[in-house]
């Protein structure tokens, strides 16, 4: 198909595309992720460091690589880490290995990270194509009775989270797409939907 394109043309495809899912806690972003990625063996999921406590169904490894606070220096110092930022007391970054040789191979990288981190991303100049897409809830209601009932954080934790997440939404506008969590499924077509459209993307070299 290639020799058909007029010089100055390419399509996604032999580079990975970095997509990077951000949205207040408790949107549902693990929980759309994780369906988006048991449907596409074409998309990794970019697994993060983070010295804050593992939560009873979290994996090391799967959900996160939980690290101390002089294995997370470790990783600044070394430059390990693409991007990296502080959430309610805790460290948390995207190591590089996660995601440059995967996107250098030509797979697809999702990225769970908020909204600060999304937009270093974005400004790193990977020379790949990086997508910024936006969960939000269906409602406030909605968004305070799923963190709650999660059951993982304090009562005060829960109230940060909410106050941090009135912020994240002002930052809607600097991404590029915005999808609603109503319902998983239907949230989850609405990200797919984002994926094959990137993927058929025409890139215009100038
Ligand atoms: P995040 O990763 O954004 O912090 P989670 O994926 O952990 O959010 O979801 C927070 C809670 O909301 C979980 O208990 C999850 O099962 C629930 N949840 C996620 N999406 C939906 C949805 N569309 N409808 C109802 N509950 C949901
Ligand atoms: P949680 O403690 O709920 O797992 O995550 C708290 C916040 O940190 C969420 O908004 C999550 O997306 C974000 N986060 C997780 N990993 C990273 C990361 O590597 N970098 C950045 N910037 N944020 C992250």
């Amino acid at each position: 198909m290639k020799e058909l394109l007029p010089p100055g043309v390419q399509v996604q495809g032999e580079m990975g595309i970095a997509f990077v899912i951000a949205g207040p806690s408790g949107v549902g972003k693990s929980s759309v992720i994780s369906t988006l990625l048991s449907r596409d063996p074409k998309l990794c999921f970019s697994v993060s460091a983070t010295t804050r406590v593992r939560r009873p169904d979290e994996i090391h490894g799967r959900d996160y690589y939980f690290v101390t606070e002089e294995e997370f220096d470790r990783l600044i110092a070394t430059g390990a880490l693409l991007e990296w930022t502080t959430y309610q007391g805790h460290r948390y970054g995207t190591p590089k290995s996660e995601v440059l040789g995967r996107l250098q191979r030509g797979l697809d990288v999702v990225l769970k990270v908020e909204v600060r981190g999304a937009q270093t991303i974005r400004r790193a100049g990977l020379g790949f194509p990086v997508v910024l897409i936006f969960l939000v809830p269906p409602s406030w209601e909605e968004l305070v009775r799923r963190v709650r009932s999660r059951g993982t954080e304090s009562e005060e934790a829960l109230a940060e989270r909410l106050r941090i997440a009135r912020e994240e939404l002002q930052h809607i506008p600097e991404f590029d797409y915005l999808v609603v969590n109503d319902e998983l499924s239907r949230a989850v077509a609405g990200v797919e939907a984002i994926i094959q459209a990137e993927r058929m993307k025409i890139l215009r070299c100038a």
